[in-house]
């Protein structure tokens, strides 16, 4: 689903972020990006959601080698891609239901049907009955459940998230976590970056270690077991 071949990205002020980087993301497999501050984990993510491109290699998606999907087409590739931050940029002034169903508004979805995947998303989450709430009057913890929504609204085959709970105690963490693997039993592919060591060893998922741009961990799963 998401395959890594060679992969190096050298930003234009030389900052290098990226060095041959190989992996391969089946589809419907959940996985970890670990790795310090600076190691390279945005940049892949960025690699994947096309905002920025491979200096050298190759990536996939589903097939496509996205190096030759023209800048028209960029939107179609996203629209297969749920995208949750850190920082979850909400949009503050706007109800629960608006920012969720901002996705579908720019699909043109009909009224009808946003209201009906946004219900379902929102229940999903766990917020069910939220809609007319703004962000500031919810935790942190609900507003990343809003994020998440927001994500999986459109039902993206992929759901990429960077940092998804740094903001958030462990108990709130591992709840989001949950989450995700909820998505992913229901063959959502998912990739998390963290830095959170303690979070990802109380799960037990492929994880992919980053340190100052190479891939420690890229092997597959399955590979590293028969290796001992
Ligand atoms: P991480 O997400 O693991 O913290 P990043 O991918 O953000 O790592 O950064 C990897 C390296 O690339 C760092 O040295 C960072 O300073 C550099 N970098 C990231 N984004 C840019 C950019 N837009 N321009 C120049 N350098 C960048
Ligand atoms: P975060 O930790 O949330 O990824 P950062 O402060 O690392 O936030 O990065 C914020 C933005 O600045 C990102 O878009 C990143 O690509 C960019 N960036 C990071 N490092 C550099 C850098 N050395 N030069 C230019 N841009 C950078």
């Amino acid at each position: 689903m998401i395959q890594f071949e060679q992969v190096s990205k050298v930003y234009s002020g030389g900052q290098k972020a990226l060095l041959n980087v190989n992996f391969h993301l089946q589809k419907g497999e959940m996985a970890f990006l670990t790795g310090h501050s600076g190691a390279g984990k945005s940049t892949l993510l960025k690699l994947i959601t096309v905002i920025e491109r491979a200096t050298a290699g190759k990536v996939s998606i589903n097939g496509h080698d996205i190096a030759k999907v023209g800048v028209k087409h960029v939107p179609y590739l996203r629209r297969n891609i749920g995208m949750i931050f850190q920082n979850h940029h909400l949009l503050m002034d706007k109800s629960v239901f608006d920012n969720v169903a901002l996705p579908l508004v720019i699909e043109g979805f009909s009224h009808g049907e946003i209201r009906k995947r946004v219900a379902a998303a929102l229940d999903m989450v766990g917020l069910y009955g939220k809609e007319r709430h703004i962000p500031i009057m919810l935790s942190g913890g609900e507003q990343q459940r809003v994020g998440i929504a927001r994500a999986i609204v459109n039902k993206p085959p992929i759901l990429l998230a960077d940092e998804p709970t740094g903001n958030l105690d462990p108990k709130l963490s591992m709840d989001i976590l949950r989450l995700f693997e909820t998505f992913n039993d229901a063959g959502t592919t998912v990739l998390i970056a963290t830095h959170d060591l303690g979070l990802i060893a109380r799960m037990k998922y492929r994880t992919l270690t980053l340190r100052q741009g190479t891939m420690l961990g890229g092997e597959p799963s399955g590979a590293m077991t028969a290796g001992g």
